[in-house]
C-alpha cells in the first residue's frame, strides 16, 4: 500500500497514511477504511516511522491521515510527527478527527501552536443533512450544526455518490462547507466491502452538474477516486 505522497496542486503538501489502533466509532455504514489498523502500537510505530522518514518538508505543509482519528495514533508516532515538523520546518500540519474527539482536537491545536505549528483539523461530516448523515450514514455526529463542528474543525470531507442524494443537496453541502470551513474535500463513494454501493446516477449527476461549478475553486478538493491523493489501496476504501 502506498503511504507517502506529494500533492502539488491547489493546496500543496506532503501526505502520509499512517496506521493507528483503529477507529473507535467504526459504525459508519459506508466505511471499511478502519480495517487498516493494529492493536500493536509497536508494529504501528515501526510502520509509521518508515513512512514519516520520507517526509522532507518541501512545502512546509504535512497532512497526516490514519483511517480514523489522530487520537488513535500511538504516542511515539505523535512525538515523531512533532519532531519531523520541527526538523523540516513544517509550519502547517493537518490531522483528521471525528467529532467525539473535539476537545482533544482543540487541545492539540494549542499544543502544536506553542511550537509554532498551526494544526488544522479535518473532519468527515460527509453531509450537513442531519437525517441522512445519522440515519443512513450513521456518522455519530448527532445533531451537530456546522457552527458547532467549526468549533474544532477547519476542513470538512463530504461524501457523495450514495442513493438518496441529489443535485440540490450536494450543492447545499458544498456551499455550507465553504461558508463555515476553510476547505472542503469531496469524496465520491467507491465500491468497497460494505453493503453501501456507489449510485451511478448520483455520481453522474455530481460529475455533470455539480463538479463543474467548483472544479476550479482553490478551497475544494474533488476526489473521484479514493486514490486521488496518491495514498491507500484499491482494496481498502472508505472516507474519513
Ligand atoms: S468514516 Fe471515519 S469515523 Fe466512520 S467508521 Fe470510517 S474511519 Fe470511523
Amino acid at each position: 500500500m502506498e503511504r507517502y505522497s506529494i500533492i502539488t496542486e491547489k493546496n500543496p503538501r506532503e501526505i502520509v497514511l499512517l496506521r493507528g489502533s483503529g477507529c473507535k466509532w467504526k459504525k459508519c455504514t459506508f466505511c471499511d477504511y478502519h480495517l487498516d489498523s493494529s492493536v500493536s502500537w509497536e508494529e504501528n510505530f515501526r510502520l509509521n516511522s518508515k513512512v514519516l522518514s520520507k517526509v522532507t518538508g518541501t512545502y512546509g505543509s504535512l497532512e497526516v491521515i490514519n483511517s480514523g482519528s489522530f487520537c488513535e495514533l500511538d504516542e511515539q508516532t505523535m512525538d515523531m510527527i512533532e519532531d519531523i515538523c520541527l526538523k523540516n520546518k513544517i509550519k502547517l500540519l493537518h490531522f483528521e478527527s471525528h467529532l467525539m474527539y473535539r476537545n482533544k482536537a482543540i487541545n492539540a491545536k494549542k499544543y502544536f501552536a506553542e511550537n509554532g505549528i498551526t494544526l488544522k483539523i479535518k473532519t468527515g461530516v460527509e453531509t450537513f443533512d442531519v437525517d441522512f448523515r445519522e440515519k443512513v450514514m450513521k456518522k455519530g455526529f448527532g445533531k451537530a450544526t456546522p457552527e458547532q463542528i467549526a468549533e474544532y474543525a477547519d476542513e470538512v470531507c463530504l461524501l457523495f455518490g450514495l442513493s438518496g442524494q441529489n443535485e440540490e443537496g450536494m450543492i447545499n453541502d458544498i456551499e455550507t462547507g465553504l461558508k463555515y470551513f476553510e476547505r472542503v474535500c469531496v469524496n465520491i463513494m467507491n465500491e468497497n466491502s460494505t453493503d453501501i454501493k456507489p449510485d451511478a446516477d448520483v455520481i453522474k449527476c455530481f460529475a455533470d452538474k455539480v463538479a463543474p461549478l467548483y472544479i476550479d475553486s482553490s478551497r475544494i478538493d474533488i476526489l473521484m477516486d479514493n486514490l486521488s491523493f496518491g495514498v491507500g489501496t484499491k482494496v481498502q476504501e472508505g472516507i474519513k
